[in-house]
């Protein structure tokens, strides 16, 4: 039996030595093989030697190394891709997410036959004020608006069957939401609940304005309400403009016609002019999500991975 563990890394050069100390030691306590399968996300640090040196010296360390960064998701999907093992838990190296709760993990998976075990953060303690409002205001929005339930606080952190490993696999859809592909494709699941921490070392990626425009991508991918939104403004304004116009030839008829009305003329157009825009600016967003889709272009280039280097190997013997 092995346990494969899939870690995205990008630029987590001082992190990754911590979480291999870290690993080493739940490791012998865990009653199967352990094997990893780092994704360097185009890092720009040394974090690509690091890896090169844990494969060289280590025959259960794997890594794939990317062209350039291609994102957390797409370096979810390649370390899934080449995961082999029949349980497979997905972990960020900063050590964010404790090792400590591999053991529970399994027990619940091999006992309690779960399919998938994942982790929920009970507070949001060290984190930006505006940022847990906003996320709040995320998880609570999606709740109402998608079908795929999305409970605030899980984390990406979570162990899974291989028959859950193989379902994620099969949606090759090219904007990947991991956490609404996660949930969607359902399976026994529970979550266990920890207390945040802080990273190890190194920085985090995310700024307030890239977690932003990434809840925006989610709601987009994962449900198609802005839509109805779009034409639901447009009903109501049509509503309105008939209204108004029914009280205009009414007023006219019995009060004759001042020539007056010039600006709420053209506060109304413009309202109308941009309600347009607003509409027309979420459909455009869903036709460039399709037009990303159609193209069907690869999630990611592997530049280098031990087992190219294994081929390489072969082939200069
Ligand atoms: N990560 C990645 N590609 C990126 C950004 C992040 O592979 O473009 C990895 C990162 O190395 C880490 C995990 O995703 O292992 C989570 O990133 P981070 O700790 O920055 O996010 P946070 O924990 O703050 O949500
Ligand atoms: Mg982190």
């Amino acid at each position: 039996m092995e346990l494969s563990i899939v870690v995205p890394c990008y630029n987590e050069e001082e992190a990754l030595p911590y979480f291999m100390e870290a690993l080493t030691k739940i490791e012998a306590s865990l009653p199967l093989t352990v094997a990893y399968y780092f994704v360097d996300d185009g890092s720009t640090d040394g974090t690509l030697t690091v890896l090169r040196k844990l494969a060289a010296t280590n025959p259960r360390c794997h890594f794939q190394s990317f062209s350039r960064n291609f994102g957390k998701e797409a370096g979810l999907l390649a370390g899934l891709t080449q995961a082999q093992g029949d349980y497979v838990v997905v972990m960020d190296a900063d050590l964010q997410d404790p090792p400590e709760m591999l053991a529970e993990m399994l027990r619940l998976i091999q006992e309690e036959h779960f399919d998938v075990v994942g982790t929920r953060r009970m507070d949001r303690k060290g984190e930006p004020i505006l940022r847990s409002l906003f996320s709040r205001m995320f998880y609570y929005l999606m709740s109402k608006i998608s079908k795929t339930p999305m409970l605030s606080g899980v984390r990406d952190y979570r162990m899974m069957t291989r028959q859950v490993v193989d379902s994620i696999l099969s949606l090759q859809e090219y904007n990947r939401f991991s956490k609404g592909i996660f949930s969607w494709v359902g399976y026994r699941t529970t979550y266990l609940p920890y207390e945040n921490r802080e990273r190890i070392a190194g920085k985090t990626s995310w700024s307030f304005w890239s977690l932003f425009s990434y809840s925006l991508e989610a709601i987009v991918n994962f449900s198609d309400f802005p839509l109805t939104i779009a034409s639901f403004t447009g009903i109501i304004s049509c509503l309105l403009a008939a209204i108004f116009m029914i009280v205009i030839v009414v007023r006219t008829l019995i009060f004759g016609d001042p020539t007056s009305g010039w600006p709420s003329l053209a506060t109304i157009v413009l309202f109308v002019g941009g309600l347009q825009l607003f509409a027309l600016g979420i459909v455009g967003k869903y036709i460039g999500k399709i037009f990303l889709e159609t193209k069907d272009r690869p999630h990611y280039i592997i530049k280098e991975s031990d087992e190219k280097k294994e081929q390489t190997d072969e082939l200069s013997r």
